[in-house]
């Protein structure tokens, strides 16, 4: 991580004595003076490369800058102090007067799609949650609210266990023994089954209902051949 420790007689203002002031550590983020100490942690203020050559995409003509935007992310913390990216970022325009082409806001690289957070921020809450962590203890190392957690962690499962967002994988290894097991539900009225790879314990298939349905519906998930073995 880089860091720099203010020398007291180089800054104009002067920070508390023995304060660090990290940089982003992002690439692509210019950032522009010290970040910002407040309640909701340490802001840092910068903004984006405004790549000259950029041509308008209906008429190849020269697109110029037009106003800038701002948006504000949340960041990694850094030392238990969460962060936050307040970046600014060009509005462009075509020069062409017939071209019908609108206004374009420059990408920002470093944000996470969907959500006003940044993509490291979002590995890391990735990474926490695969860990095995709950969502209320990853919300609070994090910094987001517990629905964007809940969101992240999700969409992590649905790519892990399915294709395409709706079909099941496959389990990996064929399994020699299978258990089954049928339980209740909190409520006590709806059931629950399990189908367990006996030698590794690990669960292969859980789904609503009881068992006889549930078993069908697995024989017909991995298919003739992975029952073969
Ligand atoms: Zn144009």
């Amino acid at each position: 991580m880089n860091y720099t420790e203010l020398s007291v007689t180089t800054q104009d203002v002067m920070p508390d004595k023995g304060v660090l002031f990290f940089k982003s550590g992002l690439t692509d983020f210019i950032q522009v003076g010290e970040p910002i100490q407040n309640d909701g942690g340490l802001t840092f203020v910068g903004k984006l490369d405004e790549c000259g050559d950029t041509f308008c995409p209906n008429c190849s003509r020269n697109l110029v800058k037009n106003g800038s935007l701002k948006s504000t992310l949340k960041h990694v913390a850094i030392g238990g102090i969460h962060t936050n990216i307040r970046v600014s970022y060009a509005r462009f325009r075509c020069l062409n007067i017939d071209c019908q082409f609108n206004t374009r806001s420059q990408s920002i690289p470093f944000k996470a799609d969907g959500y006003r957070i940044t993509k490291p921020l979002k590995e890391y809450t990735e990474k926490l949650l695969s860990y095995g962590l709950t969502l209320k203890a990853v919300a609070w190392l994090t910094g987001l609210d517990k629905m964007t957690v809940k969101s992240i962690h999700k969409s992590l499962l649905l790519s892990k266990f399915t294709t395409d967002g709706k079909t099941l994988i496959k389990p990996e290894r064929q399994a020699k023994y299978l258990a089954i097991d049928e339980f209740k539900l909190h409520d006590g009225h709806k059931y629950a089954t399990a189908i367990i790879d006996w030698e590794t314990g690990y669960i292969l298939y859980l789904a609503h209902g009881k068992k006889k349905a549930v078993v069908f519906e697995f024989m017909d998930h991995v298919g003739d051949e992975w029952m073969s073995k």
